[in-house]
């Protein structure tokens, strides 16, 4: 089924309240925010987002988070960008022409 895969970068504890000028007080409530890129299958659109989580989910993220890799692709000639994270280390297939004759950097 086509329709959108969150690629989780970051994960950061900050105050619900962000906007410039206000004095936070000790107490004030802070949540946790996970940063990342919603992928598009049906578009192949990366959009830059931000959700509100529970702690528990925060440290699920902090295990999964991926990261931008480049990847050369000999037969586009290319050096590409993927997401990587622990489990998902290496691409094996180039995104665009689907060779396999790749050199991961
Ligand atoms: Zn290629």
């Amino acid at each position: 089924m086509i329709g959108s895969i969150f690629i989780p970068i970051s994960v950061s504890k900050a105050y619900t309240n962000r906007y410039k000028g206000i004095k936070h007080r000790k107490k004030t409530k802070k949540a946790w925010y996970v940063y990342g890129y919603d992928y598009d299958e049906w578009k192949e659109t990366l959009k830059f987002v931000s959700h509100k989580i529970s702690s528990l989910k925060a440290l699920w993220y902090k295990k999964n988070l991926y990261k931008i890799k480049y990847y050369f692709c000999n037969d586009c000639e290319e050096e590409l960008p993927y997401f990587s994270n622990h489990w998902y280390d290496k691409i094996k297939e180039c995104g665009i022409c689907e060779s396999n004759d790749l050199d991961n950097y």
